[in-house]
């Protein structure tokens, strides 16, 4: 199935039926430079430091070793909710994959290295903006101990990339970027919908059998049931991953099945967000208005959503409804138990009781009432007690002006907070140590990207440099300036809180 020759100079859109994986070429660019390399991450893949001009050189899609085979993969999604068909690789271009001292291997990617032969109409560059923030958050999610894609380099391509055209018609320039990205492995729920929907049924059991072989070792390999037992460690990890996004207020802004890593890695960074204040309904991206069908409080039934379109893709193999409508149906138990365990642990809660649940509806609605910073009001709760004015502990924590009323809502709440801490069965010190480990003290805030991109524009590094370390120690406070609600300056502002698709 390997495309026979180099389509990369071929822009057409075009669809590739039979064809799962084209090579193609990267862009060569010819004055890139490096911005940030992870050395670390570098190291425990088994790539090691920068030597010489040929590693920076594969870093920036420069240029490659002659023996260095480069490729893109055709996968297919559904989008918005809709079916988009044959999609691909469009920005994304495989180095190939890296195997460390430990045998674990890693595949590489870069991004905005060029035009693949599913770039379609797109021009396969990424810009800097967009780079940057994929780089940082992804390394940010990773620290914070959610399932993610991890980032290796950032570089300035050296070419000037038109993303908007300005309303005098005139084309607006941006900084272009080039990223190298690693992963376990980058396939996605799409690449077995597209072999799924084309009716390649001998081909999508290869790929499953090769996704089972390499990235599930404990399911085995000759068992009737391998199918369905591949669908149903998808399911669990999909749901692990969106527990993740709901403990550290991830948006991800964008999931269609075509960013739906198999390995439940959060994957695609595009539109995202942390929450600021604690909202349902925030979708940070502005191409999913007014639906929000992305919003913050939809994931789970999304991801469930998008399961079962992988369920439907995999129906070939696996043959029994049944078999898949319960694993799909257990989802929202699974997940709804895995969510209240986490919960439990923000609030320094041992264990889940019965009146729990109830419990934190009622801390979500006063945290959507009264505007309250999801981040830091963990981080006061932490610190609470009742020694201290509660309307002075909590002040920096609301995006509003607080009525008396929504302060008694507030100190009814903290009482029966109070008394729910007295049926724990552990210390108050190791419920204190319980959520410091659950709640994040630093998340990287959209306005701080937006502030780091526009000072690498510039060509100053330090609020870059500053980002890394507090985005390697986010449950602790590194520097206060960062533990802080975003200034109202940017408020609603587009680019900074909410974002497109297609930034
Ligand atoms: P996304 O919404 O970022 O997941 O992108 C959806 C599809 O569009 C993917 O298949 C991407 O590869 C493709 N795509 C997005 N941006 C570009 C671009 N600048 N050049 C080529 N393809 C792109
Ligand atoms: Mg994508
Ligand atoms: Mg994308």
């Amino acid at each position: 199935y390997l495309f026979p020759g180099d389509l990369s100079g071929n822009k057409r859109q075009r669809q590739t039926p039979k064809i799962v994986v084209s090579t193609t070429e990267i862009a060569h660019f010819e004055n890139p430079d490096l911005i940030i390399f992870n050395e670390k991450l570098s190291a425990e893949i088994g790539l090691g430091k920068i030597e010489n001009e040929e590693d920076k050189d594969f870093l920036n899609a420069k240029a490659l070793p002659s023996t260095m085979k480069t490729y893109a993969t055709a996968y297919a999604g559904h989008q918005f909710g809709n079916w988009a068909g044959q999609l691909g690789d469009g920005r994304a271009i495989f180095a190939g994959e890296i195997k460390n001292k430990e045998g674990e291997k890693t595949e590489i990617q870069w991004k905005g290295a060029g035009a693949t032969p599913y770039s379609r109409h797109a021009d396969g560059r990424a810009v800097l903006r967009s780079s940057v923030r994929e780089y940082l958050m992804s390394e940010a999610m990773f620290h914070l101990g959610v399932s993610t894609t991890r980032a290796l380099s950032l570089s300035f391509s050296g070419e000037q990339v038109v993303r908007d055209m300005l309303y005098d018609g005139n084309a607006a320039y941006e900084k272009g970027a080039v990223m190298t990205r690693v992963a376990a492995s980058f396939l996605r729920f799409g690449h077995f919908e597209l072999l799924s929907a084309q009716g390649e049924f001998e081909t999508l059991k290869q790929l499953t059998d090769f996704a089972i072989e390499n990235y599930f070792p404990q399911i085995e390999k000759d068992s009737e049931d391998k199918y369905a037992a591949f669908f149903q460690s998808v399911a669990d990890k999909t749901a692990e991953m969106i527990v993740d996004w709901f403990r550290v207020g991830f948006v991800h802004g964008v999931m269609n099945t075509d960013n739906m890593s198999i390995l439940g890695l959060t994957i695609d960074y595009g539109p995202f967000s942390f929450l600021d204040e604690y909202d349902l309904n925030f979708t940070p991206n502005t191409t999913d208005l007014p639906g929000r069908r992305y919003a913050f409080g939809n994931q789970a039934k999304i991801a469930q959503w998008n399961l079962w379109q992988l369920a439907n893709a995999l129906f070939p193999l696996i043959k029994e409804e049944a078999k898949l409508e319960t694993i799909l149906n257990n989802f929202n138990t699974t997940f709804w138990k895995k969510h209240d365990e986490m919960m439990a642990k923000k609030f320094g809660f041992d264990e889940v009781q019965e009146a729990d649940g109830e419990f934190f509806t009622e801390a979500q609605q006063l945290m959507q009432d009264l505007k309250i910073d999801y981040t830091l009001f963990f981080k006061q709760l932490e610190s609470y007690s009742e020694s201290v004015d509660y309307k002075i502990h909590f002040k920096e924590v609301f995006y509003t002006r607080i009525s008396e009323e929504q302060f008694l809502q507030l100190r009814e709440f903290l009482q029966s907070y109070k008394e729910r801490l007295t049926k724990n069965t552990i210390s108050k010190e190791d419920s204190v140590r319980l959520m410091k480990k659950t709640n994040p003290k630093f998340i990287l805030r959209n306005y701080l990207l937006f502030e780091c991109s526009n000072e690498l524009n510039e060509g100053k590094k330090d609020l870059l440099n500053k980002l890394v370390i507090a985005l390697e120690n986010p449950y602790e406070e590194i520097y206060p300036d960062f533990s802080v609600k975003r200034p109202i300056e940017y408020d609603g502002q587009t680019g900074c809180s909410t974002l497109s698709c297609s930034s």
